[in-house]
């Protein structure tokens, strides 16, 4: 009897594909390899598929996270850009970021001396230090802590303030939902320093425009100074993805910051213009597009 195909995984004249239920009227597919690992953790179905075209990837329940070919993109993105805007960051803490790309990027700066990194699925983090070293970097930097708890708890009342707060989260749906909300961005507001700051990925410009509007203007009613800046994450639909900063002091990047940094995608022009959106998002987000 043919062993039952794990959901999200289907064949097609004997290859196997997983399709990305993007919304009823737009599906991706990947053609698979090998299915390297696959399995219900306490929250979430976590995969980690070998696929032709973007090598090992983190699939959670469907939805494709992170890959050996293009993490680094989105990783480098997220955290060098307020890495340089920050000018002495100690404390940083990373609200998801399983996959430990995150917490890669951060390590790379010697000033920083504590990384609290908080996953709510520890499952998540033992597949991809095994299965995806390329975005993992079998991360075992002594000034990491890893804390296995649902964010939104971990972010209430604590006593131990943050330089920077970086929410890699996955969508919001599931366990991600409440990393969405208004009370918990203001739980991160009072979790930080006095010149500190957060960034967040804030969805697609395109096919989520809804929640990226919503982000942005929950962060602006809580932060003196917000940006939204965005990069290309080839897995992700549609390509755009949108970040969001708030700030309580600083908001200017020092674009030298990443001089010396070991990069594959961020340098110091991508710093230096970050903040200019297309013309649509900025209407979108009613910011002017002008250099003002
Ligand atoms: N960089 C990729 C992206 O943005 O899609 C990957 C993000 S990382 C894999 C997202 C992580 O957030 C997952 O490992 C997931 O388990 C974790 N996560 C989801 N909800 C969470 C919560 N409430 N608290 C902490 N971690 C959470």
């Amino acid at each position: 009897m043919t062993k039952k195909l794990p959901v999200y995984l289907s064949k097609n004249n004997g290859d196997l594909w997983l399709t990305e239920d993007e919304r009823e009227d737009l599906k991706v597919n990947y053609r698979i390899k090998e299915i390297v690992f696959e399995g219900y953790s306490d929250f979430q179905h976590v995969m980690i598929l070998n696929s032709y075209c973007f090598g090992n990837m983190l699939v959670l329940d469907g939805a494709v996270q992170t890959t050996a070919i293009d993490g680094y993109i989105y990783n480098e993105i997220i955290a060098h850009v307020p890495l340089s805007i920050h000018p002495d960051p100690q404390r940083v803490l990373i609200i998801g970021g399983g996959d430990c790309g995150v917490a890669k990027e951060v390590c790379k700066y010697n000033g920083v001396k504590l990384i609290d990194l908080v996953e709510i699925d520890q499952k998540v983090v033992e597949v991809c230090q095994k299965y995806l070293p390329e975005v993992s970097g079998n991360l075992s930097d002594s000034r990491v802590r890893f804390i296995y708890e649902d964010g939104v708890n971990f972010v209430r009342n604590k006593s131990l303030k943050y330089d920077l707060i970086i929410v890699d989260s996955s969508d919001p749906v599931g366990p991600a939902q409440v990393l969405f909300e208004k009370s918990f961005y203001q739980s991160l507001y009072n979790l930080l320093r006095n010149n500190g700051l957060m960034v967040c990925q804030s969805q697609s410009p395109i096919f989520h425009s809804e929640i990226m509007k919503q982000t942005f203007n929950r962060i602006k009613d809580i932060f003196p100074k917000t940006k939204m800046f965005t990069t290309i994450v080839p897995t992700y639909p549609g390509g755009l993805w949108s970040f969001t900063i708030g700030s309580k002091q600083y908001i200017n990047p020092d674009p030298t910051k990443v001089r010396q940094i070991d990069t594959y995608y961020v340098n110091e022009q991508i710093i230096k213009h970050i903040f200019s959106l297309p013309k649509f998002m900025c209407k979108q987000i009613k910011v002017s597009h002008s250099n003002k």
